[in-house]
């Protein structure tokens, strides 16, 4: 389409918790009128999350997007049908999108789990132990989303109950899979992260589009990839900074938490 060739966008990758959604209350109003200034530009918005697709998709309808969402830490991409004007091969649609799928299946992982918590003396427990209201608890979601969170296909969130995380992690790497940490949970994977995701997502935007620059914007330990993979970073306020400042370097400290750090961030952006 030759009217996004005459300007040049912006592509932002974004976390949602602790980023664009408030840490404990899961709010994002305050970021609402930074997310219509990037629409009204015609650049484009692209959650990168570990939340999976459910989950993704209600927050996607009520905040008005439609671009591409990254779920469950890279374990896929979705594109709405059609999204660069024709269907792109080597995806698989379902229920409106198209899918790159990039992680291993949701079993093999529960089965590595429990096999490297064995290994090292640790007590896990993952999304697939719990029922939807203990995730409920845990995450401090209503009933609705943490059984939408509970839908699982490319990424097992796990928290280490008893036992040394830094040898379990080790174990799960023996296996021949990979972990990673957000603001709650430990997560493992094969053959993903969102950096991967990033990546592939910026290389399609580049071939289709007109991309001027991508900005990347996150909290956590597993967002320090993708946000070295952008050309211009923001740091949101959390427990993790400090470490995740030493991971990311060159990237911009936000100036407040959350949703209101996430505006103040885009607003400089776009300045
Ligand atoms: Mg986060």
């Amino acid at each position: 389409m030759a009217h996004w060739n005459s300007y040049n966008m912006f592509v932002f990758f974004t976390d949602l918790d602790g980023t664009l959604l408030d840490h404990d209350t899961y709010d994002w109003q305050p970021a609402r009128p930074a997310i219509r200034r990037i629409q009204a530009a015609g650049h484009a918005l692209i959650l990168c999350t570990s939340k999976s697709l459910a989950e993704v998709a209600s927050l996607w309808h009520s905040m008005g997007l439609a671009d591409p969402v990254i779920v469950e830490n890279g374990g896929a991409i979705y594109l709405p049908e059609r999204y660069f004007g024709g269907r792109l091969p080597g995806t698989v649609t379902r229920g409106g999108w198209e899918a790159i799928e990039l992680g291993a299946p949701y079993r093999d992982l529960v089965g590595a789990l429990g096999e490297a918590a064995a290994a090292s003396g640790a007590r896990v427990r993952g999304f697939a132990n719990m029922d939807t209201e203990e995730v409920a608890r845990r995450t401090g979601l209503p009933l609705e989303t943490a059984r939408q969170a509970h839908q699982r296909e490319y990424d097992e969130p796990f928290l280490v109950e008893e036992g040394d995380p830094a040898s379990l992690c080790a174990a799960i790497e023996r296996l021949g899979y990979s972990w990673t940490r957000g603001g709650r949970f430990f997560h493992i994977l094969r053959g993903c992260d969102k950096a991967q995701a990033v990546r592939r997502l910026t290389a399609l935007f580049r071939e289709q589009r007109a991309v001027e620059r991508t900005v990347g914007l996150g909290d956590g330990l597993n967002d320090a990839g993708f946000l070295r993979e952008a050309d211009s970073a923001w740091l949101l306020p959390s427990r993790q900074l400090a470490e995740l400042a030493r991971l990311a370097p060159g990237a911009r400290v936000a100036p407040a938490k959350g949703p209101a750090g996430w505006a103040q961030a885009v607003e400089m952006e776009l300045a």
